[in-house]
């Protein structure tokens, strides 16, 4: 699953292409530039014509309507499905686990286009039921008749909380709910409260396995470019824009070899035990340099593992590993921290949903650090939204 477009650092391949799909709400300040002069005046179709196309469409939605509900655009799937590490490994899972699947009830918890309904169809399973409540279900039903699956799989429009299963139970739940920094969205709710209302005792639940980790890094040249930026803005200074800048953790992909200390397993889920207020939690972190250098920033990033496999499956989305659409995230520190090799940046962070917006996630951040060339104790607070 995926949220929201993050910075651009590096282009990665096919996922920078993918991105591109998502960028329709971002103002996109270069092209707007390039295009004024030689834009074209569009034909402003009548209203027959506008009816042809929402006919080809599949439905009448407008920018405003999919700003909303951006699982309805075929963009934001293109992106998930296109990212090889995520797809590829559900279906791995999958291919290679039939033992899991074969004449099992299936309940796929966000369908989307239902992708992983149609791999478990395809491994065997007695029936699957893809639930999803955007628009894209109307796609996903049409996907399932147009692959011969019409009998296998269900699909069924609406939220989860709110439908009526066929069936009281299913042997199995599978669902890809992980948001940036894993908990952004809140997705995980929703597994659980499936978990919970309809999976067989002996159930399972897939993946079952997710770790949040955390690591810090040297990024001199980004944290001017994306903070130090509003200092000077064509010879104004934005500086007030700063502090929203600083507390709005950066989405993006991070260089191994910006990395200065080890990689800390930072809180370890339980998906098939764990309850919603697992998701918030203080845990305490120590941070060990491995050369002498500076950090600007500590970098978030997780994994999520399938235990339930012949043998154990899943996939990471650290600096370490090939990148994915979720790439990492990146918590800027207040102060540039010189660190020599072998002292320890210590602290805790702090998890919680937003009690707002419980889409949004708020961290709370602690650090300190007693070392040769710097003493530094400092609170930071973020919000992911
Ligand atoms: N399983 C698909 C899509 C994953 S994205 C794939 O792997 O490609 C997660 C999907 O869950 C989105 O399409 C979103 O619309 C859907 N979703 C999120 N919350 C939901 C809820 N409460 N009920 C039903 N669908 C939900």
């Amino acid at each position: 699953m995926d949220r929201r477009t993050g910075g651009n650092r590096d282009a990665n391949g096919g996922l920078a292409e993918a991105t591109a799909s998502r960028l329709r709400f971002d103002s996109d300040g270069e092209a707007a530039e390039g295009e004024e002069s030689h834009m074209e005046v569009e034909e402003i179709p009548d209203a027959e014509g506008d009816e042809a196309a929402a006919e080809v469409i599949g439905d009448d939605k407008t920018s405003a309507d999919y700003y909303f509900d951006s699982y309805s655009h075929f963009g934001i799937h293109e992106e998930m499905l296109k990212d090889v590490v995520r797809t590829k490994s559900y279906q791995n899972v999958i291919t290679q686990n039939s033992f899991l699947f074969k004449d099992k009830i299936v309940l796929d918890v966000g369908a989307g286009t239902g992708i992983l309904s149609l791999f478990c169809a395809k491994a065997g399973a007695k029936h699957v039921y893809a639930i999803e409540c955007s628009q894209m279900a109307d796609m996903a039903k049409e996907i399932v008749k147009a692959n011969g699956y019409a009998d296998v799989i269900t699909v069924i429009k609406g939220k989860v909380e709110e439908i009526e299963l066929p069936v009281p139970k299913v042997d199995v739940i599978i669902s890809e709910w992980m948001g940036y920094f894993l908990l952004f969205e809140n997705m995980l709710n929703t597994v659980l409260y499936a978990r919970d209302k309809w999976l067989a005792d002996d159930g399972v639940v897939l993946p079952d396995k997710a770790s949040l980790h955390l690591t810090a890094i040297e990024d001199a040249e980004y944290k001017e470019d994306k903070i130090e930026f509003w200092n000077n803005v064509y010879g104004f200074d934005m500086s007030c824009i700063k502090k929203q800048a600083m507390m709005e953790p950066l989405v993006d992909t991070v260089d191994a070899n910006q990395i200065v200390t080890n990689c800390q397993l930072l809180k370890t889920m339980d998906i098939s035990k764990m309850t919603p207020g697992d998701a918030s939690f203080t845990v305490p972190f120590k941070l060990v340099a491995e050369r002498n250098d500076y950090i600007h920033a500590l970098v978030a990033y997780f994994n999520v593992s399938f235990s339930k496999c012949h043998k154990l499956m899943g996939f990471s989305t650290g600096p370490r590993s090939k990148a994915t659409h979720w790439k990492q995230t990146v918590l800027y520190l207040e102060d540039v921290l010189t660190i020599c090799e072998g002292e320890t940046l210590s602290g805790s962070m702090t998890v919680t949903p937003n009690k707002k917006n419980p889409r949004d996630i708020d961290i709370k951040l602690k650090y300190s650090l007693n070392g040769h060339r710097c003493q530094v104790s400092r609170t930071q607070y973020y919000k992911m939204r």
